[in-house]
């Protein structure tokens, strides 16, 4: 696996291995990697000829100065774990090397209604960030494929109109949520988790099955009032459970609406945020 920090060395090197028939597939991280990451260096490197990877804690996607800096970062644990999946580029910058500030055109998008809810009403400016991030980090690699979780759903569809507004040309793949045995979705802020709260953690992915179940027998407002009661467990409190349009991210008022729902959900543990998403049809 080759390991480069600077963009103009990895370029140089995709430059030489791009030839006709050959295509890249890219999974952007923040590290302290897990399984739901390697699925996607897996899937990538089934499906392409070669996998990039990066690791970039991306400062201007957070929202809390504290939250930054407790991110965990495992680098060396990192790398063992790509060499092992078989990556075959690894991409570690410096955040200057992103951000060079001498020259760095800060795109702006428009994400409308997609940015107005969940995660991006928790969090003013996280989409902006991730957004920013992820235009910069393609310029960077130029993949053939992109490959994103579905752990971050409305992350996917931010990134997703992002490539339709600017008509980059790269291929955006999502993958299922890997969750661990008791059904918590697999996060790198779950080593930060209490022992107490871990073991209760699963509870959320419960609610969510549950809720999936019970959508022909209750309404709309009934499922949220019920989930939230559900998951207001000691120590736990959730910041939101919403049943949306899976499309536009826009609450629906009954089940019988057309197109596909997901539920959504961020709950904090303690200190630590969860989140996680169930497809209900
Ligand atoms: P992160 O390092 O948290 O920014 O995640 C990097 C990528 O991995 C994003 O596209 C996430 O959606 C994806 N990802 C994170 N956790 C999981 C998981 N449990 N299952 C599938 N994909 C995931």
């Amino acid at each position: 696996m080759y390991l480069f920090k600077g963009v103009k060395e990895l370029r140089k090197q995709l430059r030489m291995l791009q030839t006709a028939n050959r295509s890249f597939g890219f999974v952007p991280t923040m590290g302290a990697l897990h399984d739901g990451h390697l699925a996607l260096v897996r899937r990538s490197l089934a499906e392409n000829s070669f996998t990039i990877c990066s690791i970039f804690v991306n400062p201007t996607q957070f929202n809390e100065a504290s939250d930054l800096e407790k991110y965990p970062r495992t680098p060396s644990k990192d790398i063992e774990m790509l060499l092992e999946v078989g990556c075959d580029i690894l991409f570690m910058p410096f955040v200057s090397e992103v951000y060079p500030a001498e020259d760095y055109r800060k795109p702006s998008f428009d994400f409308g209604l997609l940015d107005n809810v969940m995660e991006g009403a928790f969090r003013p400016g996280h989409f902006a960030g991730v957004a920013q991030v992820v235009y910069r980090l393609l310029e960077i690699v130029e993949p053939t494929r992109l490959y994103m979780g579905q752990k971050d759903y409305q992350q996917f569809l931010i990134v997703r109109e992002m490539i339709r507004q600017t008509g980059l040309s790269t291929q955006l793949a999502m993958h299922p949520i890997i969750r661990e045995k008791d059904g918590l979705a697999m996060s790198s802020r779950n080593v930060r988790l209490e022992p107490g709260h871990r073991q209760k953690a699963g509870i959320i992915y419960e609610v969510l099955q549950k809720t999936k179940d019970q959508l022909s027998k209750k309404s709309i407002g009934q499922l949220k009032e019920w989930a939230l009661e559900q998951l207001s467990v000691p120590g736990f409190r959730p910041e939101y459970f919403e049943i949306v349009d899976a499309e536009t991210l826009q609450p629906v008022s009954s089940i019988d609406e057309e197109g596909q729902l997901i539920a959504c959900t961020a709950v904090w543990a303690g200190g630590v945020r969860l989140i996680d998403n169930l497809f209900l049809q």
